[in-house]
């Protein structure tokens, strides 16, 4: 990577110092009846937390926090807190909301650089749970069971735990080293990792697991299948590529694995991205710090965009640019079957555009690797798993539970971690009802034998 690039992918917010932390905790009411709690889907202590921290009590505001989430550094950064936590502190009505995220940041990064936290593990000997892949979802379900007791294994498909947050999410937006350092941390409550294990393929699937001793199993494997334009002429041209291939290469990229050929993009193109969500913003703006000419195109209107709106600013103040109303009628061949240009349908009426390559970024849907190899877990029209709500998240095949994305369609990091934290509980409940079968049963086979 260049010096150029180098710096274009550093953090765009380095966080708060420890005087601006603890200034910003003082600026807290500590309301009596807490709103920011109540726009916080996983319901973290937050005004508990920003006390501590306002007396400096570092070591206190971390374990309030640890008490709801398995990843806080991570959310510190990612969650759209202008629409949660924040957006629900009394304090917008001055316009100066107490900044959570940032605080949430700062606890979690400080803790981390001291090494502060000191749990007390309870023996891992209340069953044994397998978590397939190792997103929001997989390291929650991992982290709450481990906590509770379970002995827990998780099986990612990729050389490295993470999913999204290592693979997909920027390194600008959310540095590699603060993922590793979270997983870290849930490695530390006795989680078991087990990578480039892809489960459905070769020898490992659900059954297989079973029968090597998995109590239950909880899958969180996320939606990695991306919707194509397949149907619009000229999609298959070559220039026309995934947003998440071009996000996964650029990480990898950026953590030296791969060089810079195997980037997708040259210097000074003019690139397209199409969607209006997180991920086209991704896209848009990593493009822009590889040196191309972005304009994203959105066939709603911005007030449509589902991007968060923060997001959407930062790409705009960058360079990004955008139309709206605006969809990709055909992808038009130039030289070798290379993308040349896009025929637009737009407000102002058709029109031909030059672009040298384009990212799609239209959603995405779950793969059916497990379900394909495993009798009995039903799936939706578009592939996403059902669950039912007794016990809670478990699919029709006895035992399998599942959660995010993979349940719940594309959604975010903490609301896949809220599904999470509530299939851990359906799990718990269903290990311990099963165990005290056997040793009910136990208990009757023993009779019959003595007598
Ligand atoms: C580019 C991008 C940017 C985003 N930005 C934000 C944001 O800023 N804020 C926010 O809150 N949300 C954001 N999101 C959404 C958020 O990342 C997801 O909602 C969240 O990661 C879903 O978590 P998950 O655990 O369900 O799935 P994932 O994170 O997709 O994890 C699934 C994991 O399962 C593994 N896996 C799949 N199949 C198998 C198998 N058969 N065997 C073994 N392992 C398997 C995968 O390799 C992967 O590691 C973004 C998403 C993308 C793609």
């Amino acid at each position: 990577m260049n010096t150029e690039e180098t710096n274009s992918f550093q953090a765009v917010d380095e966080g708060f110092t420890m005087i601006e932390a603890i200034a910003e905790a003082k600026k807290c009411l500590q309301c009596k009846v807490p709103q920011c709690r109540k726009g916080c889907p996983i319901e973290n202590d937050i005004p508990d937390f920003i006390h501590a921290l306002s007396m400096g009590n570092m070591g206190d505001a971390m374990r309030i926090i640890n008490e709801k989430s398995n990843l806080p550094a991570i959310c510190g950064r990612v969650c759209p807190h202008e629409k949660q936590c924040q957006g629900h502190c009394v304090m917008n009505k001055k316009g100066t909301p107490i900044q959570i995220g940032k605080i949430e940041q700062f606890i979690a990064d400080f803790d981390t650089a001291m090494n502060l936290t000191r749990e007390k593990l309870p023996q891992k000997d209340r069953g044994k749970i397998a978590v397939i892949g190792s997103g929001p979802a997989g390291l929650t379900v991992a982290g709450d069971l481990a906590r509770q007791g379970f002995n827990v294994t998780i099986f990612e498909g990729q050389d490295e735990p993470g999913g999204v947050l290592m693979y997909g999410i920027p390194e600008y937006r959310l540095p590699k080293k603060v993922v590793r350092a979270e997983i870290q941390k849930i490695e530390a409550l006795g989680v078991n990792f087990e990578c480039n294990v892809l489960v459905g393929e070769n020898s490992v699937n659900v059954d297989s697991l079973f029968h090597q001793g998995y109590d239950a199993i909880f899958m969180g494997t996320g939606t990695s299948v991306p919707q194509n334009m397949d149907s619009t002429p000229g999609a298959k041209l070559r220039g026309v590529s995934q947003s998440t291939y071009f996000l996964h290469n650029v990480n990898s990229y950026n953590e030296g694995a791969i060089g810079r050929d195997m980037v997708p993009l040259r210097d000074g193109e003019k690139v397209g991205v199409i969607g209006g969500g997180n991920v086209a913003m991704d896209a848009a703006r990593t493009a822009i710090r590889l040196g191309a000419d972005v304009t994203v195109l959105y066939r709603r209107t911005q007030e449509e965009m589902p991007a968060i709106k923060a997001e959407y600013e930062q790409a705009v103040s960058e360079g990004v640019k955008f139309k709206w109303n605006t969809s990709v009628t055909e992808f038009i061949a130039g030289e070798n079957r290379r993308l040349a240009a896009c025929r637009l349908s737009t407000p102002e009426g058709e029109l031909v555009e030059r672009f040298d390559r384009v990212f799609l970024a239209i959603g995405s849907r779950p793969a059916n690797r497990i379900v394909s190899t495993t009798e009995g877990i039903e799936v939706d029209e578009k592939g996403y798993v059902k669950v039912v709500e007794r016990p809670y998240g478990m699919t029709t095949r006895r035992g399998v539970f599942a959660g995010g994305d993979v349940v719940h369609r594309p959604q975010t990091v903490v609301l896949a971690m809220k599904a999470a934290k509530d299939v851990a509980q359906g799990m718990a409940q269903y290990v311990d009802a099963i165990k005290l079968l056997e040793a009910a049963k136990k208990v009757e086979e023993q009779h019959i034998t003595d007598k």
